[in-house]
């Protein structure tokens, strides 16, 4: 790996690296996909320090680069090239009909700088070109809305599955204050599906939220919704309670966050509101494709 240069945006640092591969064979808890692609790594969402839930942090992958994790992003400046020729090796052994890919599994494909470097919208091109069974956009940033007619090109072969853990901005503003507004992010997804563009809207990890205002604004702009709790950090909680989250939400005078009572409310008002059918869960529910 070679680094072409290191920018600064405020606290930020951009490192510009060439990669000598793109795609990764998944392992984990992506069981139902053939590969993850991370055209990122680092995350600018998180305020310089990263958002308090987030247990990204504590993976191996948090110590790609010096200095606090939501402080630096890695951009893989060289991706479209690579991936275009790992997936016509896809395509020569068949594999390209039944590989299903993640992208991105630790990194948002859509940070702030992805607005210059269109290093996210190079892939989706490359998609287009060799089309995999699967892909699977994964994101909080409203910027995927200008790759919208890649995605619409892709047709059934892409989902975008947009974050969007809880519906109260209050609890934004106190938990993910850098993530985009709430409406903002019902706004994509709405636009998203009214394009014909399969949406998934995944609240992950579910913050204090109100189940039945939810599940009423969910319901109109997404195809599906996956719910997911601290409990799926890889850990089975482990992670997120040595991050300090229930003393966090005891200052903040939340409910517990490992009471499992509050996930069963929002999805029965889910399941109330789209259908049972639509509503997913855990590992399982990020792994239906
Ligand atoms: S936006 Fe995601 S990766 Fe970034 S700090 Fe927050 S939870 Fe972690």
């Amino acid at each position: 790996m070679n680094d072409a240069g290191v920018e600064g945006v405020g606290s930020r640092r951009y490192i510009l690296r060439e990669v000598s591969r793109a795609l990764t064979r998944t392992g984990g808890f992506l069981t139902n996909f053939t590969h993850t692609l991370n055209p990122y790594v680092g995350c600018a969402f998180g305020s310089g320090h990263g958002c308090p839930f987030c247990y990204v942090r504590m993976l191996p992958v948090a110590k790609a680069y010096p200095g606090l994790w939501g402080s630096w992003v890695i951009a893989k400046i060289n991706l479209a090239k690579v991936l275009a020729a790992e997936l016509d090796v896809l395509y020569q052994s068949g594999e390209i009909q039944s590989a299903r890919i993640f992208m991105a599994s630790s990194t948002d494909p859509y940070q702030g700088i992805e607005r210059e470097l269109k290093l996210t919208r190079g892939a989706l091109i490359e998609f287009l070109r060799r089309t995999p069974r699967k892909v699977l956009v994964q994101t909080r940033s409203p910027l995927i809305e200008r790759d919208l007619d890649v995605l619409r090109a892709l047709k059934d072969s892409v989902i975008v599955s947009l974050t969007l853990e809880t519906d109260d901005e209050n609890v934004r503003r106190a938990l993910t204050p850098t993530s985009p507004s709430v409406a903002r992010r019902l706004a994509t997804a709405r636009r998203l599906k009214a394009a014909g563009v399969y949406v998934q809207i995944a609240v992950a990890p579910m913050l204090p939220n109100n189940p039945e205002r939810f599940a009423k604004l969910v319901a109109d702009v997404a195809d599906r919704v996956v719910i997911d709790t601290y409990f799926g950090d890889g850990a089975n909680g482990a992670r997120s309670r040595r991050l300090g989250i229930e003393e966090l939400y005891r200052r903040l005078g939340y409910e517990d966050p490992m009471d499992p009572r509050a996930a069963h409310s929002l999805l029965d008002a889910m399941a109330a509101y789209l259908g049972s059918q639509r509503v997913l869960f855990g590992q399982s529910g990020f792994n239906a494709i």
